[in-house]
């Protein structure tokens, strides 16, 4: 089954003699419970194509579908329902720093008006699944970077969303924290079947995907 599929994408920046051609004719499709990492040089087009699937920004052409449902022409006021079947994760975390470990998670479910008896439940059961069980009641400023990005994971998933997207997600951590991170992602494809998306420097991360899509100078290879 086809959880997100890229048709013909193109987007260009500026015109006449200042046109930037950010992405270039880009196609592929990727099926529910794969894990993908999304590699290319910088300047290649990745954060482009982050843009325009959370449709930060819109395409000068082509199409991008999301569990079956063409976005293109998705109303402005229907994207906040785009996003939140959407699990996305920062290089940067943002996170709530002055908010508890479970605040940060359970923000997300209030936003989707989940009954609060249901919040109750579903936020231990996520943070037992990222490793931080223990750490609920403390403020994620005072947690390591490994910590936050384990909180910014829960978060993402506490919605059961279609799709787990991650910029750089280990680009801001040392190498212990990122080899966990890494360790755990790989785990929420293994035990939960999660689809992941991970635009990503990283070949260590790169390489523990199912499949690689390698971006150049705007094109998928
Ligand atoms: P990556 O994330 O792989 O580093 P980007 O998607 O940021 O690549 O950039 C792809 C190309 O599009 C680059 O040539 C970049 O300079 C250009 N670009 C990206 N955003 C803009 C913008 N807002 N205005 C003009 N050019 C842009």
């Amino acid at each position: 089954m086809e959880i997100l599929k890229v048709e013909n994408l193109c987007k260009q920046y500026g015109k006449g003699e200042n046109k930037v051609t950010a992405l270039d004719n880009v196609s592929f499709t990727v099926n529910k419970g794969e894990f993908v990492a999304i590699v290319g040089a910088s300047g290649s087009g990745k954060s482009t194509l982050i843009k325009l699937i959370l449709k930060e920004e819109e395409p000068t052409s082509g199409n991008i579908i999301i569990n079956g449902k063409d976005t293109t022409f998705l109303k402005q006021s229907r994207v906040p329902y785009l996003r939140r079947s959407m699990g996305i994760v920062f290089q940067d975390f943002r996170l709530l720093p002055d908010k508890t470990v479970y605040e940060n998670v359970a923000f997300a479910q209030r936003i989707v008006e989940t009954p609060v008896s249901e919040i109750r439940r579903n936020v231990p059961a996520i943070l037992a699944t990222v490793g931080l069980a223990g750490k609920y009641k403390a403020k994620t400023k005072q947690l390591s970077g490994g910590e936050q990005q384990r909180v910014a994971i829960a978060r993402a998933l506490i919605n059961s969303p279609a799709v787990l997207l991650a910029d750089e997600p280990s680009g801001n951590l040392d190498s212990h924290n990122r080899d966990e991170i890494h360790r755990l992602f790989f785990e929420l494809r293994e035990r939960l079947g999660q689809t992941i998306v991970i635009v990503t420097h990283d070949e260590h991360l790169a390489a523990m995907a199912d499949r690689t899509i390698t971006m150049s100078d705007g094109t998928v290879r």
